[in-house]
């Protein structure tokens, strides 16, 4: 049997590692693809900082892939086909070297926990237990503690070798549309799957709200026939940001729109309403920028490693000179988008904001990021559950994206 690695840190090569059991002498389950998904009911931390123990309830033995990643700390666990029926608001007790963990898709029919962890860590030993007397099947993932230099000497000892030379990035050519056709707008769900983006006090999570959201928007958008409207994700899955964009440019999209819900801390019950925002290598101002850094963390939320500094400067988005006019653009669907929510009363504020979005970064499409409401507040809570607020609201989005493309047409009559 071919041993194959735990420490693997790229999860578009990982390979399950059944083999991980036979040290332990345990009994490999084949995996049968026609078998009902095996459903994850429970999980829980153990231990302490020597010695920490992460343990998850299964239906049935699964075969998993288990490795680690660095910057922040995460340790990734995918299996094929795992359906998760957790109890609400687990995975935020801090415990023993982990801080929080999450779960979800992470593809479709791939499903992954990911493991914060406070420190640099071996992970010890990983195993899946037989269903045995009244215990169910259990997965157990053991991590001990140990210094930077250990733990950064295992993820390079373990990493796959990269590709000869670094790839270019390719921006995918639209399908050749006819000149008449109708424009194509993209809305975004933020986050999905293992990524729940930010959540309300009573669990209500950004991923459900914005994704109901934007089906909701997308009806009203088709009804008026103006327009091909597509999402970038209509379930529980995760989509890295990258991705997101190059879907759009895939589309061959007139208007990119991401929807998110955020969270505001601090002031728990002063924010409330909508802001709008768009991509600028500054911040306008301070709030915008940590929450660009928020949305940007999407990726390593969902256990992507993040590129390294030389790849991409993560502070700084660059904006290159073909990128103006779309910029431009952006701006003017901004406006357009807080001059309607403004005459509904549903504004955090009038100010438009911008930072450094990296799901913003199409060069050529204008692309806005809408937060519809502050789930921190219970008002706004309430607000982006209701089906009536969020009938006006997507109402209110949709004729300011007909605003936007009537003044375009105004301008370039073809
Ligand atoms: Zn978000």
């Amino acid at each position: 049997m071919q041993v194959q690695r735990v420490w693997a840190v790229a999860p578009a090569l990982a390979i399950a590692v059944s083999a991980l059991l036979a040290p332990l002498g345990a009994a490999l389950s084949p995996v049968h693809a026609a078998a009902k998904p095996v459903v994850a009911n429970d999980a829980r931390v153990a231990g302490d900082r020597e010695r920490t123990r992460f343990i998850a309830d299964l239906s049935k033995k699964v075969d998993v892939h288990v490795f680690a990643l660095g910057n922040p700390y995460r340790v990734i666990v995918d299996a094929p086909d795992v359906s998760f029926q957790m109890p609400d608001g687990i995975g935020k007790e801090k415990r023993g070297l982990v801080t929080a963990y999450r779960y979800g898709l992470f593809a479709p029919g791939k499903a992954r926990i990911v493991i914060d962890l406070a420190g640099p860590f071996l992970i010890d030993k990983v195993f899946v237990l037989e269903p045995r007397d009244d215990q169910p099947a259990r997965l157990v993932v053991d991590l001990v503690p140990t210094d930077e230099k250990t733990f950064l000497a295992k993820l390079k000892e373990t990493k796959p070798p990269q590709p000869e030379g670094a790839a270019p990035t390719v921006i995918p050519q639209a399908a050749a549309r006819p000149a008449d056709a109708k424009p194509v707008v993209v809305l975004d769900p933020g986050h999905g799957g293992v990524d729940p983006g930010t959540s309300s006090a009573a669990g209500i999570t950004e991923k459900e709200v914005v994704l109901t959201f934007a089906r909701t928007l997308k009806a009203k958008l088709e009804a008026t026939g103006h327009y091909e409207v597509c999402l970038t994700r209509d379930e529980d899955t995760f989509l890295p940001l990258r991705e997101r964009v190059e879907f759009a440019q895939k589309k061959g999209a007139g208007l990119f729109l991401s929807i998110h819900a955020d969270y505001f801390p601090n002031k728990i019950d002063k924010a409330t309403g909508a802001t709008v925002y768009t991509l600028s290598e500054d911040a306008s101002d301070e709030e915008a920028r940590a929450l660009a850094a928020k949305e940007n963390f999407s990726d390593a939320l969902a256990g992507i490693e993040l590129p390294s500094d030389s790849d991409e400067v993560l502070a700084n988005i660059l904006i290159d000179l073909a990128q103006r006019e779309t910029q431009n653009r952006s701006v003017v669907f901004a406006r357009s988008i807080v001059g309607e929510l403004a005459s509904k009363g549903a504004l955090h504020t009038k100010k438009l904001r911008s930072a450094g979005f990296r799901v913003l970064k199409a060069p050529d499409i204008p692309s806005v990021l809408l937060e519809l409401g502050f789930l921190s507040n219970p008002d706004d809570e309430k607000r982006l559950t209701s089906e009536v607020w969020r009938e006006k609201t997507a109402e209110a989005v949709a004729e300011s994206i007909e605003a936007y493309f009537a003044k375009r047409l105004a301008r370039n009559p073809s």
